[in-house]
């Protein structure tokens, strides 16, 4: 069984923020772009992925995280969607910025070859730790994304699921978001069982940043 953790939005206030040690995702130093296996980084450390639909709105989660150092490129050309982007965090652990996913418009041929590196860091780096899923709270868990945590929940490394744009959904509907990709992930990964959670998010209106940050925190801790 998938070991649920659903955690409920607990916000997170500026006041808090300036009290508390900076999160390690804040002040990460770009490393490298990579386009193609033979230029990622030597494995060496344990790197966390975020990865997602385009537009599911991963770029504002991660420059949210990062405290606004705007750490990823809320609007990418075409050509960068296809980099994994490397960060450095200061405890030394790598953030890699996966290529958006899904996105209709780009030729078929491109879109294949950057979902095949893409398929192959997440079932093959042998230093990646742990998944942050970007999804759109709207729209739950899409058929890629599936995929994708195909790929990687049974090595049971840890993912979280942030459930983004929160800001746009009542309460009703945030809970019934939550309960959703929940099933979906029940029903798709029954057997499985690493410890998955599904954060309600919002990189607009700060909801669960302070969740994510306890998250990724205890991921990266004593590295
Ligand atoms: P990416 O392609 O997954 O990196 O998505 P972006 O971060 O570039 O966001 C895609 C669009 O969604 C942009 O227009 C963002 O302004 C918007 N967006 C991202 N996060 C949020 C959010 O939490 N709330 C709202 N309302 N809009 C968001």
């Amino acid at each position: 069984m998938i070991k649920r953790n659903i955690v409920p939005d607990s916000g997170g206030t500026p006041q808090a923020a300036a009290v508390k040690p900076p999160h390690p995702l804040v002040g990460g130093e770009f490393v490298i772009a990579a386009a193609a296996a033979a230029q990622l980084p030597e494995p060496s450390v344990p790197e966390i992925a975020f990865a997602g639909r385009s537009n599911a709105g991963k770029s504002s989660a991660i420059n949210v995280l990062a405290g606004r150092t705007r750490l990823a490129f809320a609007s990418r050309t075409p050509g960068r969607t296809q980099q994994i982007v490397f960060f450095r965090l200061r405890s030394g652990a790598l953030v890699a910025d996966l290529p958006g996913y899904g996105y209709a418009a780009v030729a078929k041929a491109i879109k294949q070859s950057w979902q095949d590196f893409l398929w192959s860091y997440v079932t093959t780096r042998s230093t990646l730790a742990a998944l942050v899923l970007v999804v759109d709270s709207r729209h739950g868990l899409r058929p890629l994304d599936l995929e994708l945590l195909g790929g990687f929940l049974p090595s049971g490394r840890p993912v979280l699921v942030l459930a983004t744009k929160a800001d746009k959904l009542n309460t009703t509907e945030k809970r019934a978001a939550v309960a959703g990709i929940t099933r979906e992930l029940a029903a798709a990964f029954p057997v499985h069982g690493p410890a998955v959670s599904v954060v309600l998010f919002s990189a607009t209106a700060h909801l669960g940043v302070t969740t994510a940050e306890t998250i990724i925190e205890s991921w990266v801790s004593g590295v």
